[in-house]
Formats: structure tokens, sequence, C-alpha cells
């Protein structure tokens, strides 16, 4: 569907404020408020979005393969942006990580 009229004001500022939680997002560790908000904006923000599914994708090819599809300039962006470099750093060895 092509949204003519903007639901809501579309600023850069508004996205970074989602961006670096989208991290914990996919982690699954976001609280429950925030996850329902970023949710919800990630309706109207396809930006968000994209990003989510890339960074979802990233992370498991991460997972499995040992060189990732994206460009390395988009990477450093997304792990300057996210700060998930220290996750990504463990790629290798030490795959259970996750401490609930
Ligand atoms: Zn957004």
């Amino acid at each position: 569907m092509n949204a003519a009229e903007r639901p809501h004001e579309h600023t850069p500022e508004n996205c970074r404020r989602y961006l670096g939680s989208l991290g914990d997002y996919i982690e699954g560790t976001l609280g429950v408020e925030l996850c329902h908000e970023l949710e919800a904006h990630m309706v109207v923000c396809e930006n968000c979005r994209v990003v989510v599914n890339t960074l979802a994708k990233t992370i498991s090819l991460y997972h499995q393969l040992p060189a990732p599809e994206l460009p390395n300039a988009v990477k450093e962006r997304l792990l300057a942006v996210l700060d998930l470099k220290p996750f990504l750093q463990n790629g290798t060895g030490s795959e259970d990580l996750q401490a609930e």
C-alpha cells in the first residue's frame, strides 16, 4: 500500500532513537514497552524495518558463515550505530553467550 498521507513526522532523530534499541530487539533482550513501541514504529517506518531485517539476517549469517554478504562500509556503519562489535567478534568459539 502507498501511504500518501504521512501518519507521523518522519525525523532522523526519531529513527536514531529506535536504532539504538534494534540490537536488543533482535536479541530479544529489549523491554516489553520499548519492544511494542519499536514494533509500532516499524509499521510506519520502512527504514527501521529494513534495518531490522538486514541486521537479523546478518547476525544469522555471522553464526553460519565466516564471510558476510554485506559490504564492509555498510557493515561498519551498522556496527557503529548498533554497537554490536562485541557481539560479532565472538562469532567463533563461544556460541552460547546468552545469559538469561
Ligand atoms: Zn524509523
